[in-house]
């Protein structure tokens, strides 16, 4: 392949690979939108790339050895293809920095989390002066502000739209303060004009993120609270869907709750991560919130929403977990019933304060349990989908589903996917849907008439 330098007019290929949270494919898109300024046409093909931006995650040990492997499989390409700019971005590049670049000698550049603004200049210096290069500023490189028209390098139906970055909270297991900094929310005005703008471009659902977005608004100069964000975004802009994740239960405020029956936009599915049951894991993991404070949050959740579906997230293992602990966590799946659950197997994090705590839980004990509580949600929501068949759903269709041919696929209020025969003049339109089939992880219904 020629080299794009000496032929700068030729359209240079980008492939990107992101690891991790919606956060890293929030910061995977503004990277997508950055280069293509300078003329970087995003390929599905890595073959194709004349440079190759890798957004890495370290929140789980599992999910930075995927990293680590990817890295090194791309030795070989850069060898046949000495052009090629290779670029690590996201949390594991924000704390190894210059690091990576010892390790990995065929990497060109490592970027911070608070640096992605300024990957078009950095790629340029490399190119230009050949030299390798390490980006990790401290404070934001020059905002996260985006032209919401542009930052989809696609057409879709739904959005990501960051409101704040950082978290204050450590939890005694979690990297995320150490790799994206203390908490710092965007102002409402931009957020909404970044809003208002992907409605025009037909989007009909944003997703706004943050670490812990219940306490949106600290540390702006203007008084606003996320409460206050979603109510103007449900009157002020015409987006027909919003969600929001994550959300900390210790900030779930009633106020919070009532949005759920009161800003008619605002899906009725709420992500709120417990991560154990018992009280004592709750303490060392320094969570701030106890099950039964949790389980009253739920129980109010549910008398103001009745519809409300209710996700999260629990880990298996932490120091010190025993097996008293864990049925405590069986208890709390048990009674909540989620209509679906991430969980994971606890893994010591460099430089997080449990990594330090004594009293390890066996590894093969630990995967026992997390195969148990897997299992355990997995009928739990296999019912909770059962339940679904004879009912009638909206439906926002998202497009072709990939997985059942010729079908168009969508999500429902609740976020569960749904399956169904329809025109593809239907994408982007909220339909009714007659649930006649349910999966463990999808449904399947016929699409009413209008
Ligand atoms: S709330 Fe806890 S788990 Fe979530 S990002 Fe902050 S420190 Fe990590």
């Amino acid at each position: 392949m020629s080299d794009p330098l000496l032929h700068p007019g030729s359209p240079r290929g980008l492939y990107v690979r992101t690891f991790g949270c919606q956060m890293n494919e929030y910061d995977s898109l503004r990277v997508q939108r950055l280069l293509a300024n300078l003329g970087y046409v995003t390929v599905n093909d890595i073959g194709q790339a004349d440079v190759i931006f890798l957004n890495t995650c370290s929140v789980r040990g599992k999910a930075e050895q995927k990293v680590h492997s990817f890295l090194g499989t791309l030795r070989r390409l850069k060898d046949t293809k000495p052009h090629l700019k290779i670029i690590a971005g996201g949390c594991v590049a924000q704390q190894l920095g210059a690091k990576l670049l010892d390790r990995f000698d065929h990497l060109d550049m490592v970027i911070g989390t608070r640096a992605v603004n300024s990957i078009g200049r950095m790629l340029q210096q490399v190119q230009e002066s050949g030299r390798r290069l390490a980006c990790l500023p401290d404070e934001e490189s020059d905002g996260p502000r985006l032209d919401g028209r542009q930052i989809l390098p696609h057409p879709s139906i739904t959005a990501p739209v960051t409101i704040m970055q950082g978290c204050n909270n450590y939890c005694t297991y979690c990297i995320v303060p150490y790799v994206r900094g203390p908490e710092r929310s965007r102002p409402a005005d931009e957020i909404l004009e970044e809003i208002r703008l992907l409605d025009e471009s037909g989007v009909r659902e944003v997703l706004l993120l943050g670490q812990n977005v219940n306490s949106y608004g600290r540390g702006l100069d203007e008084n606003i609270t996320f409460v206050d964000l979603l109510r103007r975004i449900g009157t002020e802009t015409g987006i027909a869907r919003i969600r929001f994740t994550t959300s900390h239960p210790k900030d779930l405020t009633d106020e919070l709750i009532r949005c759920f029956a009161e800003v008619d936009s605002l899906c009725k599915h709420l992500h709120l991560p417990v991560q154990s049951g018992s009280d004592l894991v709750l303490a060392r993991m320094n969570r701030g919130c106890t099950a039964a404070g949790y389980m009253e949050k739920i129980s109010r959740l549910r008398r103001i929403c009745p519809e409300i579906a209710l996700t999260s997230d629990i880990i298996v293992g932490f120091p010190g977990e025993t097996e008293h602990d864990f049925q405590k966590t069986m208890e709390l799946l048990e009674q909540v019933r989620f209509d679906n659950l991430f969980s994971f197997r606890y893994s010591d994090r460099p430089n997080t304060r449990s990594a330090s705590f004594p009293d390890k839980v066996d590894p093969e004990v630990a995967s026992r349990r997390l195969l148990e509580l897997q299992s355990f949600q997995a009928e739990i929501t296999l019912a909770k989908n059962l339940a679904e068949i004879g009912s009638t759903r909206l439906v926002l269709v998202e497009g072709p589903s990939r997985t059942s041919n010729g079908q168009m696929t969508g999500r429902t209020t609740q976020n569960r996917i749904v399956n169904f025969q329809a025109p593809l003049s239907s994408v982007g339109q909220i339909v009714g849907v007659k649930i006649t089939l349910a999966y463990s992880h999808s449904l399947g219904g016929d699409i009413i008439p209008a």
